[in-house]
């Protein structure tokens, strides 16, 4: 029954890349030729790319996605008192960044259908002391950006968008990262432009910011061993640099077959299974959907049950994400952290993410859909 050829892997980045070998060889030899391994040209390009891709005027290459995150924060100047709305259903890094420069995280809840952070609930938790929004543009799909940023600008607060799974994703057609004050994007290998270990960039439109962020991702360094701040040495080398501006190119393309693959789950799902016990995912009208994940809502209480399942049958699924920042154990005696926030632990227990990346194929969706329905015949026989 579980013959290895039926296999499907949660994400295969191997099939991505090894096309792309020689492409990488050719772009990796010329950093070691050029000796630039830090601000080589590779690095100022792929700014320049992304920038243009995400319709901002500057890009600024640093160490990760988290690292992004915390230098918009070093740049807006947010520190202990100042509170920063966010999401708790994310990944944690979303949040550290507050807590890293001593401010208070303030914790919204989420919409049930897109698992994205509920606008109405940010405009409740606005106070005096709030320095900053932190929307998260989740799996792919862009929170409601338009909203958010509409109370932001009543309040005079500034937006920095979480858009690490969601490049090219776009909102109402304008695209993430262009929204918010600051938008931070991650190139970790899982996500939708994958690098060959850790990357991320920030993007802004305000060349005032820009600067700032350069300032603080450089040691708050200017001139050479002089320092005005106290930054931190975060960047993107140009080893991935030229990297990602191999697999940027294909960017569109990628997530052309990312969507192709969610609409072949939809219906697969839908015809086999029904909407009731299994939620689909949804997509908000006005979002250009990217795909980072395929995520499902597994209903009464089946979801572990569901995972092994398919786990037993060589279907790979991961939980993204299986606790929330607020119930994190690092914040269980901060203040913050005891919140009420029933959306999100009701997502935490019901969400399965099924193997979702560009190469896979119809075959592997179809064996992916059968083992769901199985698992739910043989429910239905076991409660007979
Ligand atoms: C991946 C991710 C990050 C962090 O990016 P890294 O490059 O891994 O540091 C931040 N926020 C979200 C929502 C992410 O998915």
């Amino acid at each position: 029954m579980t013959d290895g050829s039926s296999t499907v892997p949660l994400l295969d980045v191997a099939r991505g890349n090894s096309p792309l070998r020689e492409a990488f060889m050719e772009a990796l030899e010329k950093v070691v030729d050029s000796g630039r391994f830090l601000f080589g040209p590779d690095v100022a390009q792929l700014e320049q790319e992304v920038a243009s891709f995400s319709q901002v005027d500057s890009a600024v290459g640093c160490a990760s996605g988290s690292d992004a995150l915390l230098l918009a924060m070093m740049a807006l100047n947010i520190g202990p008192g100042d509170e920063v709305i966010v999401p708790s259903f994310t990944f944690f890094a979303s949040v550290s960044c507050i807590t890293r420069v001593g401010a208070t995280p303030v914790f919204v809840d989420i919409c049930p259908d897109t698992f994205n952070v509920d606008p109405a609930a940010i405009e409740s938790a606005i106070t005096p002391a709030t320095k900053a929004i932190i929307p998260v543009h989740l799996f792919g799909q862009c929170a409601q950006i338009d909203q958010i940023c509409n109370i932001a600008a009543q309040h005079n607060i500034p937006v920095v968008e979480d858009a690490a799974q969601s490049i090219g994703a776009a909102y109402h057609s304008r695209p993430a990262g262009s929204w918010g004050q600051v938008g931070c994007f991650s190139f970790y290998p899982t996500k939708n432009l994958g690098g060959m270990g850790d990357g991320g960039m920030l993007s802004t439109t305000d060349p005032a910011m820009a600067d700032r962020l350069r300032l603080f991702a450089g040691h708050g360094m200017r001139p050479r061993y002089y320092h005005k701040v106290v930054g931190i040495n975060s960047r993107l080398d140009s080893f991935q640099a030229a990297v990602l501006r191999v697999k940027f190119e294909r960017l569109p393309e990628a997530i052309r077959a990312r969507q192709e693959n969610a609409a072949r789950y939809t219906h697969l799902l839908g015809e086999a299974v029904g909407d009731g016990e299994l939620g689909l995912p949804q997509v908000d009208p006005d979002a250009f959907h990217v795909w980072n994940q395929y995520s499902l809502r597994v209903r009464e209480g089946r979801r572990d049950d569901l995972r092994a399942f398919l786990s037993g049958r060589g279907v790979g699924t991961e939980i993204y994400y299986p606790i929330p920042v607020h119930r994190q154990e690092c914040y269980q005696d901060q203040a913050f952290a005891q919140v009420d926030l029933p959306e999100t632990d009701a997502a935490c227990s019901e969400i399965l993410n099924l193997p979702m990346f560009p190469e896979l194929t119809e075959a592997e969706q179809r064996t992916v859909v059968e083992q769901i329905r199985q698992f739910y015949v043989q429910g239905a026989r076991s409660a007979a």
